[in-house]
């Protein structure tokens, strides 16, 4: 397993309320709040971490670009793809990279 794999396996065995905790010790290392995609809309529901918790709820309307890859949590998770607040979470897209 890569280090994305090892981390959703532990996420998963994680209790609901241990999960949200989890999620809100890696919520500060995340830069969207940095990126030009990032909007008024995004800030206001306090959204974040689209890498592990899905795409952007109706607030992205537009790509201007991303910076994940200079996100620590990035390189911690060892993550594949980006633009994750448009097109969707890691999980999802590896995943769907593996559909024939
Ligand atoms: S990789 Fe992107 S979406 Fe994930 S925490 Fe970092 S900046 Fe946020
Ligand atoms: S997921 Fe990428 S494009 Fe979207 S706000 Fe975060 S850094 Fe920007």
């Amino acid at each position: 397993m890569d280090r994305f794999e090892t981390f959703m396996t532990g996420y998963r065995e994680l209790h609901h309320a241990a999960r949200g905790a989890a999620l809100e010790d890696l919520a500060p290392e995340c830069r969207c709040p940095e990126c030009p995609t990032y909007n008024d809309c995004t800030e206001g529901a306090g959204e974040r971490l689209y890498c592990l918790v899905g795409r952007s709820f109706g607030c992205v309307t537009e790509n201007l670009g991303c910076i994940c890859q200079d996100c620590p949590v990035y390189r911690e998770l060892g993550l594949e793809h980006r633009d994750f607040c448009v097109k969707g979470p890691e999980a999802a897209r590896r995943y769907e990279r593996s559909l024939p």
